[in-house]
């Protein structure tokens, strides 16, 4: 069958992908544990199932505005206010249906063939594809390890061209959970601003910070910056929805109507009974999202030394989200195996262990491991791979 030249190139997430081969293993019977996932694994709160409930009881399930419900943009912006200390107005928030459709939707409106997007690796999976499909291109720039896998000023004006549109943060990171300090976020905003380049900061783990670390927008920077920046947020990580699939952009006028017209021609709104339950989730108690917050950091202080210690294993401590992002071509050296796309297959084949490899980040020296699981599951996973290791070497 002929496709569209579009989608030719057009790779499977890598993500979604190992989750579903773990999957199939488990329901053959095996007893696999699964660190490929990037959701949380705690139910969405009560208070949130109730404003859904309630909102189909009270006939809720209609059309509603295209960029999504008057009451949630209020909630949204006040929101950002609260968080971020910045002013937005109800015509610069467009609600999607999650934050992937928001970046799907913001490339489709600001790039031209052949527009450039620059993205820092290790990246998420879905970033280049994105910007490929928007006939856009994507230029990496290597967030290297001794720099805790952030780019540098330097290195993002190296790669600015007449063609740059854009430039995209990721702070905290997925995969490496990775922070961006505000002096850090100053000096590539004084880049962006020099060479006029948007910037598309992904907030979605926010409220998934460790060791006392605290969010800084870029946005919230300067008046300049918050004029250059797209924010991209979301219910799906802070308040364990991922499945009732909201998310949002916040920013310059024109882009954000543009990006509600093409909603309205694809998707026509976000389920009606899913922002209803995002008002609550915004307006209602923050106690679940704290709770969530401190179990992903216990589990993150167990976990973390006991990878570390495996051989051939080498990570950095993550500040924030729930993936760690260890190097381990060591480790695939020392099981004789060609290379990390290997060792993970084998990790799962032998040892009914899924994780996701570094390939699809960008970055193929590396694995990705979600804790968004069980400390129980999270220590037999990695006793699983250190007797692997400990049986290879
Ligand atoms: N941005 C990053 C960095 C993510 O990791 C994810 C989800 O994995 C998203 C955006 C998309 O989130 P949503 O569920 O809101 O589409």
């Amino acid at each position: 069958m002929k496709l569209a030249k579009r989608v030719m190139t057009l790779t499977p997430s890598t993500t979604l992908e190992i989750t579903a081969k773990a999957k199939a293993l488990k329901d053959a019977g095996h007893d696999v544990i699964g660190l490929g996932a990037g959701e949380p694994d705690f139910n969405t709160p009560d208070h949130i199932l109730n404003a859904a409930k309630d909102a189909m009881d009270k006939g809720f399930t209609k059309y509603t505005p295209s960029g999504g419900l008057p009451a949630l943009k209020n909630e949204i912006a006040n929101k950002l206010k609260v968080d971020n200390n910045i002013e937005y107005k109800p015509s610069e928030i467009v609600v999607c249906s999650g934050a992937k459709h928001a970046l799907y939707l913001l490339f489709q409106v600001i790039l031209d063939e052949g527009d450039e997007v620059i993205i820092p690796t290790p990246y998420w999976v879905s970033y280049p594809e994105q910007v490929k499909l928007a006939d856009g291109v994507p230029v990496y720039v290597e967030g290297k390890e001794e720099n805790n896998f952030k780019i540098t000023a330097a290195q993002l004006k190296e790669k600015i061209t007449a063609k740059t549109r854009a430039v995209i943060i990721n702070s905290p990171s997925n995969p490496t959970g990775m922070v961006y300090t505000e002096q850090e976020l100053v000096e590539l905003g004084e880049v962006c601003k020099e060479h006029n380049v948007l910037i598309v900061s992904d907030e979605i783990y926010e409220k998934l910070l460790y060791d006392g670390n605290k969010h800084i927008s870029i946005a919230q920077l300067s008046p300049e910056l918050k004029d250059l920046t797209i924010i991209i947020n979301g219910v799906s990580k802070s308040h364990s929805m991922t499945g009732w699939r909201i998310g949002y952009a916040v920013g310059n006028e024109t882009i954000i109507k543009a990006m509600t017209n093409l909603a309205s021609h694809s998707t026509s709104n976000p389920t009606s009974i899913a922002q209803y339950a995002t008002i609550a989730a915004y307006a209602g108690p923050q106690d679940d999202v704290e709770t969530m917050r401190a179990a992903f950091e216990e589990r993150l202080n167990v976990i973390f030394e006991k990878l570390n210690n495996i051989p051939g294993f080498s990570c950095i401590k993550p500040q924030g989200a729930f993936y760690l992002f260890p190097n381990v071509s060591e480790a695939a050296k020392l099981a004789g195996l060609e290379d990390v796309d290997s060792f993970v297959k084998v990790l799962l084949d032998e040892e009914k262990v899924a994780l996701v490899p570094g390939s699809g980040f960008g970055a193929p020296n590396y694995v990705r491991l979600s804790y968004a699981t069980s400390l129980v599951q999270l220590e037999n996973a990695v006793d699983r791979i250190a007797k692997y290791m400990n049986k290879v070497t």
